[in-house]
Order: structure tokens, then sequence, then C-alpha cells
């Protein structure tokens, strides 16, 4: 009789999430570079944080994260009041789909972008409409003519992730500006840390009605573990998804640690210089093996292969020298795969591992 129990519409359709592998068969020191990771951990006052709170196990979080939104405001100078704290930044992008798209509505987003819009998306309802980039970089008009009367809701990550590529301020104006009147422009900033001086968008979603930016502390903050994320925007959509959220979504030990990791500045810039001279490393290090790379402004490389074929080769090389990095043929990139950039020890090892691949043949 269980076929009369079926799941909504659309949730059959959605394609399993398949997570950064973390292990190789029969290699016990495995360097993981496949999941974006801060290969120096997050800071110390963090660890400690999360410590502590182990003596309040027994008690109830609290309910409207009040401490931890008013260090975030302090730290980017926001407005507390437009800040919503949830499981990861992916419970802000579900929140927002499950708030504003519903069957026959569309959700935006560019045709490499990151999977769990279109996950999110599926979930409420919604149809995903992905969209063409160029030269693997968000193309703005490209994202304004696939929008109509149906979009609600335009995903970008700038940086985005896998392609590491991102557009300036300027051309996320315009895409603002060009939106249809009933569709919300979400600025994914998981990356944002690592590009000097860029503010994830948050002047734009202090000053516009329908930009929201999201934020993590899965990346630069090393806390991918703990998973918390936050969204900024105009108040009255910050309190349509504060309708939705369960008061108990984060606990004790997620608001302390997070406060405690945003209020250490010093720990994000040795972060964000120790990967930006890292990143230049590797890149140049894997062009001189013949491998290009778009100009990454994240925390990893996409490598780019003549074929699907070599990429996946290279790939199972690596996993034998026990190197694991991301395949990112659900990206639709099958002949890429995304490097993290590790600490220089790990930088080096994948660096040389690929200079061998390409030598064998
Ligand atoms: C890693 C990543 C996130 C972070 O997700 P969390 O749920 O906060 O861990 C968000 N967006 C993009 C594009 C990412 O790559």
């Amino acid at each position: 009789m269980t076929d009369h129990i079926r799941p909504q519409l659309g949730i059959m359709d959605i394609a399993l999430y398949e997570g950064g592998a973390a292990h190789v068969a029969g290699v016990t020191d495995a360097v993981k570079l496949s999941s974006n990771e801060n290969p120096f951990g997050p800071s110390d006052k963090a660890r400690e944080a999360f410590q502590r709170a182990v003596h309040k196990l027994h008690r109830y979080p609290n309910t409207d994260h009040a401490s931890l939104r008013r260090a975030i405001g302090e730290t980017h100078g926001l407005d507390p009041a437009r800040i919503i704290c949830g499981v990861g930044s992916d419970e802000i992008i579900h929140f927002l789909c499950q708030a504003y798209a519903g069957p026959k509505d569309e959700v935006v987003f560019t045709e490499h972008g990151f999977l769990m819009y279109r996950i999110s998306a599926m979930a409420a309802g919604a149809t995903p409409v992905a969209v063409k980039e160029r030269d693997r970089t968000t193309d703005v008009d490209a994202i304004l003519a696939a929008c109509n009367r149906r979009t609600k809701l335009v995903f970008i990550a700038n940086p985005n992730n896998p392609t590491g590529t991102m557009i300036g301020l300027p051309e996320i104006e315009r895409l603002a500006n060009g939106l249809p009147k009933q569709a919300i422009l979400v600025l994914d900033g998981a990356y944002a840390e690592y590009v000097e001086g860029y503010d994830g968008g948050a002047a734009l979603a202090t000053e516009r009605a329908n930009v929201v930016m999201t934020r993590t502390f899965s990346k630069i903050y090393g806390l991918g573990g703990l998973r918390i994320g936050w969204g900024y925007g105009p108040q009255a959509i910050i309190d349509v998804l504060n309708r939705i959220r369960g008061p108990f979504n984060l606990s004790t030990a997620q608001l302390e640690a997070a406060e405690a990791a945003v209020r250490d500045r010093d720990h994000v810039e040795r972060c964000r210089e120790e990967n930006t001279r890292l990143r230049a490393w590797l890149a140049e290090a894997l062009a001189e093996r013949g491998v290009p790379s778009d100009t990454s402004t994240a925390n990893f490389v996409l490598a780019r292969f003549a074929s699907e074929a070599e990429a996946s080769a290279c790939d199972e090389f690596l996993q034998t020298q026990g190197l694991i990095v991301r395949r990112v043929a659900g990206y639709g990139l099958p002949h890429c795969l995304r490097i993290t950039v590790g600490d220089e020890a790990s930088c080096r090892r994948v660096a040389h591992a690929i200079g061998q691949f390409k030598g064998q043949k």
C-alpha cells in the first residue's frame, strides 16, 4: 500500500548531493583537498569557546542569537536586526527557497553554480533554471534574459564555486537593477573573506529592497564541521525567514564558537594572506606543468585538463599518491578538477604529483 504514500512533487527528481571524498582505500595519511576547508582550522578562541560549552549541555540554547548577531554586526558594520543565523548558509538558502518559491515559480542560478541552489529550489517544488556562463564566469546579460514573471530568486555565488571566478560590484548592481520586481537577488559570499576589500555585497544588501547576502563559518573560519552560516538583507525579508526558522536551530556550542571566531580578526587576516600566497604559487606551479586554470579569487583552483578522460586519470593517479581532490562533473565541468589550497606542504605535494602524472604520458 506504500504507493499511496508519496512525497511532494519534484522531491524524487532531486539528485543526492555527494560531498568531497575524505578517504582513499589503503592510504592512512591522505591529504583532503576536496571540500575547500581551511587547512589551518579555526581560531584557538573558537576551540576554547566550544570546549566551554560542554558545561551547558543540559540547557536549551538561546533562540534569538542576539549575541552572535551583535558580534557579526559589529565586525561587518551591519544592523544585527537584519541578520539571521542558520545551520550553515545552506539553511539560509533553504529558508529563502521555502519562503519565496513554490510550484510554477522559477529559481535562477548559473550553469556551474553551487548545487544547493537546485536542491533547495526543487525541495520547495519550484523549477530550477540554470543559465549559461561566459568563460566560466557569471554572465549578467544571460541571467537577465532568463528572468520572467515566474522568477522569484536569483542565486549568484561571488566568488563562485567551483569556478573560483567573480564579477565586480558594478555588474552585480546592474543585475539587481534589471531584475523583475518580484525577484530577490541572493549574493552567496561563502568565499568573500578571501577577496581583500570585498564586502560580499553587504552595502548592496543594506541599500536595496531586493538583495540578500549569505555568509558562512565553514570556509575561512575553518568551522565546516560545526555548521554555522548567516544571512543579511532587508528587514522585511529577514522577518519572513525568521518565521520558518526553528527556534533552536543552532546549539549553544555553535553560537558561542561562531561568536569567538568572528571576533578573532587576526586569524581571518592570517588565513587570507596565506591563501593568497599559496593560491598564486599553486596556480603557477600547475600552469608550468601544463595545467591551466582561471584566476581564482577563492580558496581553491579549478584545474583544467584536455579532456574528461585526462581529468579522471589524473584524479586516479592523485589518489594513489594519497591526494584527494574534487571531481566536478556534477557541476558540468567533467574535464576539470577542483583543488583546495591547502597548507604549503600539501600544495607542493599536489603540484609535484600532477607534474609526475603529466610526465608519465
Ligand atoms: C561551501 C559553500 C557554502 C557554505 O555552505 P555551509 O552550509 O555554510 O557550509 C555556501 N555556498 C557556496 C557557494 C559554497 O561553496
